[in-house]
């Protein structure tokens, strides 16, 4: 459906830093706040009434912009951020890369007890092992000084059963799982409290004076185009950009878990179903990623994994076990298929750790 998609930008448009001076998000597009409306409205995914939204180049720059919300001025301490693991390795790294006074990364949820403010980071479902996610710190310790980020990056229905509209503070969500285009680097927050949403456009607007207005714009006319699929609008036969996904990434699943049913090395978790409010069906969740775990407690499934030239990332570098890796499933189909070819390789060979 390429040209549906496509955006023409003249040489002398868009130019301006401003997009909205009467936004608290005054670098927003109008036409992309619309539009991420709209389509969290379609889909069912999130509640978007009474929210500021915040627009980021990526979620990532948004999560950063949400720690310094949270924690500025700072205080005495920087305030713990946690997550339960096994946790999206990139969050340790952001918290911790430039050494802030503001905040720290202390790992594992599950293993936090300190008293005093933290953060917990809630991804659900879950980036590395698709589960579905609830924050766990206030109710297995007790502390309610915890503030708390919902990073919806997969909480599509080509991943998940639709089963409500999130509703919390702070929540998080990223064109690069909604739609695929992780290049334009598009992300948004929507967020409840005005203040929160003030820092945060600070925190950007000192970071990088905004976010490119042609993503945003590419970003708008790509979102307008996946919702009319849904509706409808403009085409003889529907072309729901979400039950596409859902169908390749079920055969993708299907193929992987038919390849590691007689493994004699590795193990693939099954996922709950549930009833998708989108789709109207009995949805299995479909992760984005495969969580492969090693049957031997004692060997290391990433280099397993590389021995057969498969590049994976560990499972230590998320919180868990190295018998844990995670492989991503988004890939083009030819890469896939390489993927299902290396790994029926291993079959009867016997060798884990070569
Ligand atoms: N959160 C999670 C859980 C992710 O998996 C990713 C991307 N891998 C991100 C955030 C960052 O996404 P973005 O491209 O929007 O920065």
């Amino acid at each position: 459906m390429s040209d549906k998609y496509n955006v023409t930008i003249g040489g002398g448009d868009l130019m301006s830093y401003f997009s909205d001076g009467n936004n608290v998000c005054w670098f927003l597009e109008p036409e992309l706040g619309a539009a991420i409306r709209r389509l969290h409205g379609l889909v069912g995914n999130a509640v978007t009434d009474d929210r500021y939204i915040v627009v980021g180049t990526g979620s990532s720059q948004l999560f950063q912009a949400l720690l310094y919300a949270f924690t500025t001025p700072g205080g005495p301490e920087p305030v713990s951020v946690v997550s339960s693991a096994p946790y999206y390795s990139d969050y340790a790294e952001e918290v911790s890369f430039l050494r802030s006074e503001l905040y720290k990364w202390e790992g594992d949820a599950y293993k936090f007890n300190k008293k005093g403010a933290y953060i917990e980071v809630v991804n659900s479902p879950n980036n590395p092992d698709g589960t579905l996610r609830e924050a766990v710190v206030m109710n297995r310790t007790g502390n309610g000084n915890g503030k708390l980020i919902y990073d919806f990056a997969y909480y599509w229905p080509q991943f998940t059963a639709i089963t409500g509209a999130a509703d919390y503070d702070n929540m998080l969500f990223t064109l690069s799982k909604c739609t695929g285009h992780a290049g334009s680097r598009i992300g948004w927050a929507l967020v409840k409290d005005k203040d929160i949403a003030k820092k945060m456009t600070e925190y950007i607007t000192i970071s990088s004076i905004g976010v490119s207005k042609e993503s945003q714009f590419r970003a708008a006319k790509i979102i307008e185009v996946v919702c009319n699929g849904i509706q409808n609008v403009g085409s003889v036969k529907s072309e729901n950009l979400f039950e596409y996904a859902r169908n390749i990434l079920s055969k993708r699943w299907q193929k992987l878990r038919e390849t590691i049913q007689n493994s004699e090395h590795l193990i693939l978790s099954k996922y709950p179903q549930e009833h998708c409010l989108f789709s109207g069906k009995l949805t299995e969740t479909l992760s984005a990623y495969a969580w492969l775990e090693s049957k031997d407690d004692t060997k290391d499934c990433n280099e397993f994994l590389r021995g057969l030239k498969i590049i994976g990332k560990s499972g230590k570098i998320c919180g868990a076990h190295q018998k844990f890796a995670r492989i991503n499933l988004m890939c083009r189909e030819e890469e896939f298929n390489q993927f299902i070819e290396r790994l029926s390789a291993t079959r009867g060979k016997g060798i884990i750790n070569g």
